[in-house]
């Protein structure tokens, strides 16, 4: 059965249209799925009995379920592990910024990436998540928090490019008139470097933010960390996100975790200035979150501001990250994994 929250309005019009139905009955339907996130066809209220019962026989509604929540007391970021409709588990995090409400989410049930600082990666891959299924964690959300949410940003499990068509109709159908409304320029990719993927989306010509997880100025250091550095090196990622920058002019972010003696050092940030030198981007400078089985010491604070000015002195606008939801694990990757760990000892105890 198909997924009726997955179709973009074009796509739904069409196949609505092609069964004889008006135009308006898509926007009807497309506005109670995105707009109020209906998750049943009963409650479309102004649409008729027999063709809700038609839709239904015809499609589902995904949806995410609370499974756990966490709220932090120290700046109210909640985390949220979501149960799919087949039982598999997710994660989003609900920041609150001054200019509003922003949600990290996931657009894979686990990752193939093999980053080996990353929870994400650990559990390993299940599958990829459906358009409807990652804005449902917007709905979700919204309704438990009674807030409106302003901006995504698609950092949470899963590599967004990894799941390209998918994540391409759901940014069209948040970004719908009709349903959330919400701006691409509110909106940011992040990847770990799928570079045919990046030029796919360069010639979309979106205005989003795409960020780049980084991590190492060169391949020596990249590679260890992140398997996709060996198909896809950095001088090729570099290339790419120049040209993305130049298409779509927009400025392009790079996500730099520092991890304490491994890509840190004064010698690190010489060579990224390098490497970024006269690029319309921006430098995140992230303090390494502890994933127990990783083993990765963070970068102290004072070398972290060592690092961010050498970046600065040579020219790369550079920020150092602020931490939230610190005290509730808020970096994603980490529920699911503790969850699928304790299905695994529960059975194994169980035999
Ligand atoms: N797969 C995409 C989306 C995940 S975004 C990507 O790689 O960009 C999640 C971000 O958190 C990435 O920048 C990732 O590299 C980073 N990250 C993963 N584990 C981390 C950890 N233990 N500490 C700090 N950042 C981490």
């Amino acid at each position: 059965m198909t997924d009726i929250k997955s179709l973009t309005i074009q796509k739904l019009n069409k196949i609505l249209s092609d069964a004889g139905l008006p135009k308006f009955r898509a926007n009807q339907i497309f506005n109670w799925l995105h707009k109020s996130g209906c998750t049943s066809f009963d409650d479309m209220t102004n649409i008729s009995k027999p063709l809700r019962e038609k839709l239904a026989s015809d499609f589902y509604i995904s949806s995410c379920e609370i499974e756990e929540k966490y709220v932090s007391k120290l700046d109210g970021t909640v985390k949220y592990l979501f149960r799919l409709c087949d039982g598999e588990y997710v994660e989003s995090v609900i920041m609150k910024y001054k200019y509003g409400y922003t949600i990290c989410v996931s657009s894979q049930v686990g990752c193939k990436m093999g980053c080996t600082f990353c929870a994400s990666t650990l559990a390993g891959f299940k599958r990829n998540l459906t358009a409807g299924e990652i804005e449902s964690q917007l709905h979700t959300a919204q309704k438990d928090l009674g807030i409106r949410i302003s901006n995504i940003v698609m950092m949470g499990i899963g590599e967004p490019l990894d799941n390209f068509e998918n994540v391409i109709d759901f940014l069209d159908i948040v970004n719908s008139p009709e349903g959330l409304n919400i701006s691409m320029r509110n909106i940011t990719i992040s990847t770990c470097g799928i570079v045919p993927k990046i030029y796919d989306l360069m010639e979309r010509d979106l205005q989003l933010t795409l960020t780049i997880s980084l991590h190492a100025p060169n391949d020596e250091i990249r590679s260890r960390t992140m398997p996709i550095n060996r198909r896809y090196p950095v001088e090729e990622l570099i290339t790419a996100c120049k040209k993305y920058a130049q298409k779509t002019n927009r400025r392009v972010s790079f996500e730099y975790t520092l991890i304490k003696d491994v890509n840190d050092s004064k010698a690190d940030a010489l060579e990224l200035s390098r490497l970024l030198k006269g690029m319309l981007c921006h430098v995140n400078l992230i303090p390494v979150n502890n994933v127990e089985e990783c083993a990765n010491i963070q970068s102290s604070r004072e070398n972290i501001e060592k690092f961010a000015d050498i970046l600065k002195k040579n020219g790369i606008n550079a920020t150092i990250r602020r931490t939230l939801g610190s005290d509730i694990n808020a970096s994603c990757g980490q529920l699911r994994r503790i969850k699928k760990r304790g299905e695994i000892d529960e059975n194994s105890s169980k035999n």
